[in-house]
C-alpha cells in the first residue's frame, strides 16, 4: 500500500507504520500513525520489537533543549531500536529479511567529512539523527524514531546483534551503552586501572558493568546509601556515599578514571580532586546550567574534564559484540507502548531500574483493536505485558 509523493520534484514512494507522537511541549504521547519511505536500494527496513526509553527522548518531547535543538512538532522520539529485518534493498549487503539488527542514534550523515571517514560519525557536521532532524529523504519534514511499528534505514547506519542478548534488554545498549563505552575506551579503561561512577541511573549503571568486564576497580558514587547492593550486585568493586566527606576523602588522588553521568547540578571538583596524575572525569549528563570548575583542582595533577557523545557506527558495533562476548544487556522494565507517559512521570521521579524498554508487540495490538473498533463496539487497547 505505497503511497507516491513528489517533494520538491524527488519521487518519494511511502507507506504508513502505527507510532505514538507528542503534538506539543505539554501533549501526552499518543496513538497516531506516520509515513515511511519505502526502502530504496541501500535501505533495510526493521519491524522494531523494543525501544528503550532514553531521557533525551523526554527532554526533546517537551522541548527542554529548546536553544540548541528546537523540537518540531509532531514528535516520534526512540532511538534505542532493536528489530527484525522485514525487507531489504537491491543493494544491501550485510542484511537480509529475517535478520536481527539495531538502530540507535544516528541514521545518516555526510560520509564525506574527516570525522565519517574516522568512523566518527556522531561528531559530523551534518549528521541525521533518528529523530527530529530534518530528512535528507524528504519523507516527513523531520526524522521519526523508534516509538513505531518499523523503521527504514540505510544499512550503513545498521547495527548487528548478537544472537545471545536478550532483546529487550539490548535495546538500551543502542544509546546508554555506547555513551557510556566509547569514553571507557578512549580513556584506556582496562584492568588494573581504578574507575569512578557518578551516579547510578540508566548511563551509571552501564558504565559500572562495562568497566567491570573491562577488568577494572569500579567505584560507584551515589548519593542514596539504599543503592549500595544493587551497586555491588551491577559490578561495583566499593560503593561511596558522595554526601559522606570523610568516605571521599580517603579516595583523594587515586583515580584514573571518572565518568560523571549526573544531569542535575553538582559539585564536580569534588570529584576532579579525586583524580590521580593525569586522571580525566568525562561528563556524560547534562546538567543545564555551565558547572564550575576549579583551576586549582585541574593544575595540581594535570587532571583533565572533558565530554563525550555516544559513539560512531564502527564503536557502536565493537559495543554490542562485546557485550555479546560478555552477555552484557541493561537492567530493564519492559513496559507496553500505551503505558509511555506514565514511565515519562517515573523517569523523571528516577524510579527505574534502570531502563524503560517498550515491547511493540503492545503496539500491534493496539492496531488489531482499532481495526476491530470499526465494528460498533468499544475501543480496548490491550497491552502485550504488563
Ligand atoms: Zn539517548
Ligand atoms: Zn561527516
Amino acid at each position: 500500500m505505497g503511497i507516491y509523493k513528489v517533494r520538491n520534484k524527488e519521487h518519494v514512494f511511502m507507506y504508513k507504520t502505527k507510532a505514538y507522537s507528542a503534538g506539543s511541549a505539554t501533549a501526552r504521547l499518543a496513538s497516531t500513525t506516520i509515513p515511511r519511505r519505502d526502502p530504496t536500494t541501500r535501505d533495510v527496513q526493521i519491524e522494531i520489537l523494543f525501544c528503550g526509553i532514553c531521557h533525551s527522548d523526554l527532554h526533546s518531547v517537551r522541548n527542554e533543549w529548546s536553544s540548541v535543538m528546537p523540537t518540531v512538532y509532531p514528535i516520534v522520539p526512540g532511538h534505542e531500536i532493536v528489530g527484525r529485518v522485514t525487507k531489504v534493498g537491491s543493494a544491501v549487503t550485510k542484511f537480509k529479511a529475517g535478520d536481527i539488527a539495531a538502530v540507535g542514534c544516528l541514521v545518516d550523515s555526510d560520509q564525506t567529512c574527516p570525522k565519517c571517514q574516522a568512523g566518527l560519525e556522531n561528531f559530523c557536521p551534518n549528521l541525521t539523527l533518528t529523530f527530529n532532524s530534518p530528512d535528507r529523504h524528504k519523507t516527513a519534514p523531520v526524522t521519526y524514531g523508534g516509538y513505531s511499528d518499523s523503521i527504514v534505514v540505510d544499512e550503513r547506519f545498521v547495527l548487528r546483534v548478537p544472537s545471545n542478548l536478550d532483546l529487550a534488554g539490548a535495546a538500551p545498549l543502542l544509546c546508554a551503552g555506547i555513551t557510556t563505552y566509547s569514553p571507557l575506551r578512549y580513556h584506556g579503561v582496562t584492568k588494573g586501572k581504578k574507575v569512578g561512577v557518578v551516579g547510578l541511573g540508566g548511563l551509571g549503571h552501564m558504565a559500572v558493568k562495562l568497566a567491570h568486564a573491562f577488568g577494572a576497580y569500579v567505584v560507584v558514587f551515589t548519593t542514596s546509601p539504599n543503592k549500595k547492593e544493587d551497586a555491588l550486585r551491577l559490578g561495583a568493586d566499593e560503593v561511596v556515599v558522595s554526601r559522606n566527606a570523610n568516605e571521599m576523602q580517603k579516595h583523594t588522588g587515586s583515580f584514573d578514571f571518572i565518568l560523571d553521568a549526573v544531569s542535575a547540578e553538582h559539585d564536580i571538583n569534588a570529584y576532579i580532586n579525586l583524580l590521580g596524575l593525569d586522571g580525566n572525569l568525562t561528563l556524560v549528563g547534562a546538567p543545564p546550567k555551565p558547572l564550575a570548575v576549579s583551576s586549582f583542582a585541574l593544575i595540581f595533577g594535570r587532571r583533565s574534564v572533558s565530554g563525550s557523545n555516544i559513539g560512531g557506527l564502527p564503536e557502536t558495533q565493537e559495543m554490542l559484540d562485546f557485550c555479546g562476548q560478555h552477555n552484557i544487556t541493561a537492567d530493564v522494565e519492559v513496559i507496553a507502548m500505551q503505558q509511555v507517559n506514565e514511565a515519562y512521570e517515573r523517569l523523571l521521579r528516577s524510579d527505574v531500574k534502570y531502563r524503560f524498554s517498550i515491547d511493540m508487540a503492545s503496539l500491534k495490538s493496539e492496531q488489531a483493536s482499532e481495526a476491530s473498533a470499526r465494528t460498533p463496539q468499544p475501543r480496548v487497547f490491550q497491552p502485550a505485558i504488563g
